[in-house]
């Protein structure tokens, strides 16, 4: 399978790189990924996507950004990439189901995931209490106890969520100031179904089929205690996914793509938009419009080696004709 774009992941950041590139008429290929939609998909309502006044379901964005790429002609390969060969063009990839994708450029939007807690019993009772998407898991807690950990945007965005359905929330922190926007702030404050627990860390989750609890430490005090919930939700930030790409391709010390600015990376042929290289702004519409440019660039980039072997073609052809010149 061959494509002169190919686009692993299907976040805003690809699937608007894929709009792009399709009107471009270059017929781009996306690698969807274990994720479609990417973490946009898993997000209950985006309120800060322009020309959405009411706001839009997380999901609903995805399915929208999906079928308006295809519409101008993007094909979709519904498997991960598993290895990947940069080293000449065209580039080579792997693929999860044995299919492998030749592209003459490549555009890199593989995201970031969300960073986990790392205590004893988050790994063993995941998807048995322990979730990272409030969207898809929160139905399961009706009329329950969860806890969601993390101070920021997404902690408070998604917690807000789980109210809908929860008894009661309850909001760890290890700081007693928020970093959410003071919009998510007030809400929160004002919600009847929130508490917070400040200054304090989640140390282990607790349960043996499913979650019961969790044990807390106060960094201020040192005390441990243990608070009883059926549900643990962290959203403590992300990391990027670019396992795929070390030593492939140049990386920042806390393993996000590197850029030039205009979304080039350090191979020619190579371009990387959205969360997997902005640890900055990390929205829906920054990695929409990085999407944009990469895909402006590769078309760049192909045209330009279009003409040059246009050039060179017809440099040859006079050189056929005219052999005596240049003698
Ligand atoms: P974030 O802004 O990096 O916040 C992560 C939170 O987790 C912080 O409060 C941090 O504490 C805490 N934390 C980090 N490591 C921890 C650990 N090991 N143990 C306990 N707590 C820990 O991440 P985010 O909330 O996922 O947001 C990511 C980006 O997406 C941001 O740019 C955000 O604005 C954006 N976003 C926007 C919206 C929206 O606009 N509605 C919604 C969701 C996300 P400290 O505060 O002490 O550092």
């Amino acid at each position: 399978m061959h494509s002169k774009v190919a686009i692993i992941g299907s976040g805003p950041a690809g699937l608007t790189a894929a709009l792009y590139a399709a009107r471009a008429n270059l017929e781009p290929l996306v690698i969807r990924g274990l994720q479609p939609g990417g973490l946009i998909a898993t997000t209950s309502e985006v309120e800060n996507y322009p020309g959405f006044v009411e706001g839009i379901g997380g999901y609903e964005l995805y399915e929208n950004m999906e079928k308006q790429a295809e519409r101008f002609g993007t094909q979709y390969l519904d498997t991960i990439v598993t290895n990947l060969d940069l080293s000449q063009r065209p580039f080579t990839l792997e693929t999860d189901s044995g299919q492998t994708v030749t592209a003459d450029t490549l555009i890199v939007s593989t995201g970031a995931s969300p960073r986990k807690l790392g205590v004893p019993g988050e790994e063993q009772l995941a998807n048995r209490g322990v979730s990272y998407c409030a969207t898809c898991d929160g139905f399961f807690f009706r009329n329950k106890r969860v806890v969601v950990v993390g101070g920021g945007n997404s902690a408070l965005d998604e917690g807000l969520f789980l109210t809908r359905y929860v008894d009661e929330l309850v909001i760890v922190h290890r700081r007693n100031q928020l970093r959410a926007d003071p919009i998510l702030q007030e809400r929160a404050f004002e919600n009847p179904k929130t508490r917070f627990t400040w200054d304090s860390v989640v140390t282990k989750i607790l349960g043996d089929d499913t979650v019961t609890g969790v044990q807390m430490k106060n960094l201020q005090s040192g005390e441990e205690t243990i608070l009883e919930t059926d549900g643990v939700f962290p959203y403590i930030g992300h990391i990027p996914n670019t396992s795929l790409f070390k030593d492939k391709l140049d990386l920042d010390e806390n393993g996000y793509i590197l850029t030039d600015g205009r979304t080039r990376t350090n191979i020619p042929g190579v371009f990387a938009a959205g969360d997997v290289v902005d640890h900055i702004y990390r929205q829906a519409i920054t990695a929409a419009g990085e999407g944009c440019m990469a895909a402006m660039e590769a078309t760049w980039f192909l045209a330009e080696e279009e003409h040059a072997a246009k050039k060179r073609g017809h440099a040859e052809a006079e050189a056929v004709t005219s052999p005596a010149l240049g003698q």
